[in-house]
């Protein structure tokens, strides 16, 4: 029986063995009493990484980008960010349910979104309307094929928010993905955002766990919005002992998977059955299928030969690479894809 190769995302990742006894070793306490030395360890080693005064750890990316919105609106102001941002389209509804804002969409390039773009859709104070107080940038881009923002280009965007007296949020699921693609450093992250979100269950490979980074305030009022929401936990020390070690030993290979995730762009571009592939810059690869096929029936084609992956829309097909995704798996991916059939859609 073949094994399956699974492209679906960077979250089916299973803990290693090494990540196991790390989890089973660690020290752990009440986290709610603040007794839990591995979580403090934890947030304390994030924190100092991007440059930050303090970390909240918690179950979900979710979790931590809901909490910033929370701690950085009130209830009738605006969030920007781009029509593609998570924060909006997968977080089910968050931002209505829990900060009670309103959101402003922006069309950016693979959704990456400028100064530019911003300027023009910060409200004035009018009566008429929400006040904009937060803008919210994701990187790596999700629903942009893992694009991924430069600091040079975040600069502009945290000026204008200075500026204009916006609070500005990084949701960094993949934070680490554009860190290895751009090779810009962590620590010069600090000084440009008011919230970053960082994600340790992604291409990091630990099963559960983000972390919230911001001003001492910040944290404390989203530790005690994290109460509220449910998310006090307590010998979570066993989770956050495999983000540390996540943190210590699965960064460094990132580039192995945008090195898998460019292959796999390659040979998808010469299918048969692709009309277009959008351009990899990290562990992302989405594909536009030929119109005499559907997503739907391209990835079923494929699941019969043992490879797994995900629809975008009607008609484009994510594959996502990560931890558990070894060279050896690529090669086989690459034998699949250049000799699929697929049926045509009649
Ligand atoms: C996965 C992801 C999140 C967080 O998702 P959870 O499943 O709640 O941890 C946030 N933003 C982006 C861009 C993501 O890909």
């Amino acid at each position: 029986m073949l094994e399956k190769i699974d492209f679906r995302s960077d979250t089916v990742t299973l803990p290693t063995t090494e990540m196991k006894a790390a989890m089973f070793a660690a020290k752990v306490g009440d986290d709610v009493y603040g007794e839990d030395e591995t979580v403090i360890a934890l947030e304390n080693k994030l924190s100092a990484l991007f440059n930050m005064e303090a970390g909240l750890f918690c179950p979900s990316g979710t979790m931590t980008n809901q909490l910033a919105i929370k701690c950085f609106t009130q209830p009738m102001d605006e969030v920007i960010c781009d029509q593609t941002a998570h924060v909006y389209r997968y977080e089910g509804g968050g931002i209505a349910y829990h900060s009670m804002a309103s959101v402003r969409l922006l069309h950016g390039q693979r959704g990456i979104i400028t100064a530019g773009m911003i300027e023009p859709e910060i409200n004035e104070d009018n009566i008429h309307y929400p006040n904009s107080t937060l803008v919210v940038l994701e990187n790596t881009i999700n629903k942009g094929g893992g694009s991924c923002y430069t600091l040079e280009q975040i600069a502009p965007i945290a000026r204008l928010c200075k500026n204009r007296v916006l609070k500005l949020h990084l949701d960094g699921a993949r934070i680490f993905n554009a860190l290895s693609a751009t090779g810009d450093s962590a620590a010069d992250y600090g000084q440009y955002f008011d919230g970053i979100s960082v994600c340790l269950s992604k291409g990091l490979g630990a099963p559960v766990g983000s972390v919230l980074l911001g001003s001492k305030d910040t944290i404390h009022k989203a530790r005690k919005i994290r109460k509220a929401f449910g998310g006090g936990m307590r010998q979570s020390g066993f989770l956050a002992a495999a983000g540390i070690y996540a943190l210590d030993h699965h960064v460094g290979r990132l580039s192995q998977d945008h090195a898998h995730a460019a292959t796999l762009a390659a040979t998808l571009t010469a299918a048969d059955f692709v009309d277009s592939v959008m351009p990899v810059e990290t562990n992302i690869v989405i594909f536009k299928v030929k119109s005499s096929y559907t997503a739907a029936s391209i990835i079923s084609s494929l699941n019969a030969k043992g490879i797994l992956c995900g629809a975008t829309g009607a008609d484009t097909v994510r594959f996502v690479t990560h931890l558990d995704i070894t060279s050896a798996m690529i090669d086989q991916a690459v034998e699949i894809i250049k000799n699929l059939n697929p049926t045509i859609n009649s």
